[in-house]
């Protein structure tokens, strides 16, 4: 395997297998010159590939014009991509930060302020974040651990009848992943999210990984029938540079007033800029490929060995195995392939969003290899 640096990090990551040194679209090359197909694209988030001109060109033009000014003055590239992010809403405005749990916490707060209540319904197996309210929400209780006591009701994914069982006059939001991605790939069915629409309560999508085209729509609710009050946004919107953002619909709009909440980094203008050329790049031809290509991956890993059900939307694809998930993602890496595992058992596939279809057939003969042997 490849060389790995020492290092003083703390160990919040099992030991690194491999040292990445250099990425290109699809590939990522090893500190060793080995190239691996990419499949995990940095987990769900360099959805245009690695070094994609677009972003690339935007963020290196920002860099030479003005890297940070603050909150307290204007710049140019965050408004503009409020105002994308709201046309591609239909009407919405965005409070910008560093990451899905920055963006999961600013929800919080907005639905507590907008409806006075502090109870939040959210999913078991659910994956918000780790800073303190984001994991509060999150529904594995070995990541809340000792950390956080519980901050949500949870509801089993699909029950609607123990969705409608767990509501009460406290809950004033109501949490959910279009598709669980860090909880083993689970789709939510659009019952589902219709019945949690129809209760008395903020409902936010928690698009941190579904969105920016990651499942064949911009915002993967588009998908389910149901529009939010509330979506949460990060990973590919600026294609790996640091980005978060609350986007809150104008049929919601109103609870927060200056003061209210900030983040020093938030809105900065490379971040920015690189995700305002993203939000334009991910256009209707790219959402068909991925709609194509995640409909072949899919039905790729459907009957492979060791494969007890593949699910997923667009490109997040899931494999549930009847082995460790984690023994096939060693293997395949060491055969030159990079994916994900989502818990335990499910194999995790979240290639960049420009993968063409010759990658999808070298993936699924990797993973045919590896699950044969
Ligand atoms: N929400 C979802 C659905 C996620 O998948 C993640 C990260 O995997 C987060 C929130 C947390 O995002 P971050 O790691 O940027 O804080």
């Amino acid at each position: 395997m490849s060389t790995v640096l020492e290092s003083a990090l703390l160990p919040t990551y099992p030991d690194a297998k491999v040292t990445f040194t250099e990425g290109d679209g699809v590939w990522i090359k090893d500190a060793d010159g080995k190239t691996y197909l990419d499949f995990a694209g940095g987990i769900a988030v360099v959805g245009l590939g690695h070094r994609h001109p677009a972003p690339l060109a935007a963020a290196h033009a920002q860099l030479d014009k003005l890297w940070h000014a603050s909150n307290l003055f204007a710049t140019e590239p965050s408004r503009t991509l409020a105002n994308l992010l709201s046309s591609k809403f239909g009407g919405a405005q965005a409070f910008f930060c560093n990451s899905g749990a920055e963006a999961n916490e600013a929800a919080i707060k907005y639905a507590r302020k907008a409806t006075g209540k502090r109870g939040v319904l959210a999913v078991e197996q659910s994956f918000h974040g780790r800073t303190l309210g984001s994991l509060g929400v999150t529904g594995q209780q070995a990541k809340r651990g000792s950390f956080v006591d519980d901050g949500a009701v949870w509801v089993q994914p699909n029950d609607i009848d123990g969705l409608r069982a767990a509501m009460s006059d406290e809950i004033g939001l109501i949490l959910l992943e279009p598709v669980l991605g860090e909880g083993g790939v689970i789709p939510l069915s659009r019952d589902f999210v219709a019945a949690a629409r129809e209760l008395d309560a903020l409902l936010c999508f928690d698009e941190v990984q579904t969105g920016v085209g990651r499942t064949g729509s911009f915002f993967a609710f588009e998908q389910l029938g149901v529009t939010p009050d509330l979506v949460t946004m990060a990973k590919a919107l600026a294609n790996g540079l640091p980005i978060g953002a609350l986007v809150v619909s104008d049929a919601a709009a109103g609870a927060f007033q200056p003061g209210d909440h900030g983040s020093t980094f938030g809105g900065n203008p490379v971040s920015c800029a690189a995700a305002v050329a993203v939000v334009e790049t991910v256009d209707d031809d790219l959402l068909a490929d991925v709609r194509t290509n995640g409909a072949k991956l899919l039905a790729g890993l459907q009957g492979l060995p060791h494969v007890v059900e593949a699910r997923g939307r667009g490109l997040l694809v899931g494999a549930e195995l009847d082995i460790p998930a984690g023994d096939v993602v060693d293997a395949a890496l060491a055969a030159g392939l990079v994916t994900l595992t989502s818990g335990a058992n499910v194999l995790r596939l979240a290639p960049p969003l420009v993968v063409e279809e010759a990658h999808v057939d070298r993936a699924l003969s990797i993973l045919t290899e590896v699950l044969s042997a």
